[in-house]
């Protein structure tokens, strides 16, 4: 996601690395190497140019030019001020009060309004809510099927009412929500190629009826600078609550992020990383300040691993696994486990420390597809007992699934070598309350 902006900072912080102490040229360069970096990710120019007058002068203070480890003192100076950009040490919150709270979505067409819909509907169902999602984009044909689509993917009822008029089927939601006893009702309205009066108008009436605690402007972080003018005609018309910024997986240079908050002062309180349900993070400016420095973001990680792994499963094949009782199928139970959270690019980007250049992610997102498949191809007494393996049923497997007999072997081995560690662990373990009998 970030990765330009990254490699750019790097070397502004490499250039001040074992300078001992610095000079004001030494500053100065990395400086402008800074601002480069934020340009180029698209962040506004003038919120780029004051962002830079606050980390000169800092940056030239004392601290810096006197300190013993200055590439640290830069690199953090750099970071608060990121910080400090994207809304401080506040936590993103959702001001939901009302019961029914009602959550109005607005942004233009193709933003990812409606998948953010059912990104937040999942969202709160996964908290035991129960969320209502309201098809009031009549104006995109394929609006009202796609949002039924989804809710029926996550569980979760779509009102579509008369599917022609936005303002009566909020009307008629609101009676339904109330009747039904939702406590969220989420509504996903229409947006246009462009900035639109008669789209305006109709926002403001939905605005004026359903009086949202939450009017969130979703914003697609690939249009670069036009979104921030798009937001800003947006807030002007209907004072948003916040911003969701999404399609931060792809291409996109992420300096949106900073704008929008800078150019509206108003928060991102979510950002969207990909196309499925699940794909939606809260945003908190620490993190995201350390995610474009590349200092990682282990508690998004933690967060993730929380709410998207069965911990039951988990604590049972850690059982298994130091009772020497680990087979295949808890292999592949542990290899499923960590797909759901995402392809492995996105699970490194949060690891501080890891250097991407050295893991191929490719390769080894195929290696976890290709054992998956091999495993899947066994039978259930081969899973248990992978002794039973011989020439044939190996055959047997690699046709079944599109593999090698080498692909399998190979497999086997990894398999025998955790084995192997896990008598070791065993034994370890047993020698530890041996001595931990001792007087
Ligand atoms: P709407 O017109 O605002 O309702 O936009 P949609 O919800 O239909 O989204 C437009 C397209 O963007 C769809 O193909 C979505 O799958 C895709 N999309 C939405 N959010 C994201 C995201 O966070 N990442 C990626 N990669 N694609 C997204």
């Amino acid at each position: 996601m970030f990765d330009n902006i990254q490699k750019k900072l790097a070397k502004a912080f490499k250039s001040l690395k074992g300078q001992g102490k610095l000079s004001e040229k030494n500053i100065k360069d990395a400086v402008r190497t800074v601002k480069m970096s934020l340009l180029e990710a698209d962040v506004n120019y003038k919120v780029v140019k004051e962002f830079i007058e606050k980390v000169r002068e800092k940056a030239l203070g004392k601290e810096v030019l006197e300190s013993l480890t200055p590439d640290q003192e830069f690199i953090r100076i750099v970071r608060d001020e990121l910080i400090e950009l994207m809304g401080g040490n506040e936590k993103p919150k959702l001001n939901i009060s009302k019961r029914p709270g009602y959550i109005m979505l607005v942004g233009l067409q193709g933003s990812g309004k409606t998948t953010h819909a059912a990104k937040l509907a999942n969202y709160f169902k996964k908290q035991g809510k129960a969320p209502l999602l309201v098809a009031a984009d009549t104006y995109r044909p394929a609006a009202i099927d796609q949002l039924v689509q989804l809710g029926d993917q996550i569980g979760v009822p779509v009102f579509t009412g008369d599917r022609k008029n936005a303002v009566k089927i909020v009307k008629e939601a609101m009676n339904y929500a109330e009747k039904l006893l939702h406590d969220i009702v989420i509504l996903d309205t229409a947006g246009r190629l462009h900035i639109d009066e008669q789209m305006m108008q109709e926002l403001e009436e939905i605005k004026k009826i359903a009086q949202p605690e939450e009017i969130l402007m979703v914003v697609d972080a690939m249009i670069g600078q036009d979104a921030v003018n798009s937001a800003k005609e947006f807030n002007n018309r209907l004072e948003l609550d916040g911003f969701i910024v999404t399609k931060l997986d792809g291409d996109a240079r992420g300096g949106v992020i900073i704008s929008i908050r800078q150019i509206t002062q108003k928060p991102v309180k979510f950002v969207g990383i990909g196309e499925k349900v699940n794909d939606l993070e809260l945003f908190y400016p620490e993190r995201y300040a350390s995610r474009i420095l590349g200092m990682g973001d282990v508690l998004s990680l933690i967060e993730k691993v929380e709410s998207e792994i069965d911990k039951e499963k988990a604590e049972e094949s850690a059982n298994k696994f130091l009772e020497g009782k680990f087979d295949l199928n808890d292999f592949l139970e542990q290899i499923k486990q960590i797909r759901k959270l995402g392809p492995l690019s996105k699970i490194l980007e949060m690891i501080p420390g890891v250097p991407k250049e050295g893991i191929d992610v490719n390769k080894s997102e195929a290696e976890l597809k290709k054992i998956e498949a091999i495993i899947n191809s066994m039978t259930k007494d081969e899973r248990k007992k992978p002794r039973i393996l011989n020439y044939s049923r190996k055959q047997r497997i690699a046709k079944g699934s599109g593999t090698t007999l080498q692909d399998i072997n190979k497999l086997i081995k990894s398999y025998e070598q955790m084995k192997k560690m896990m008598k070791q662990v065993k034994k370890m373990k047993n020698k530890k309350s041996l001595f931990g009998k001792m007087p």
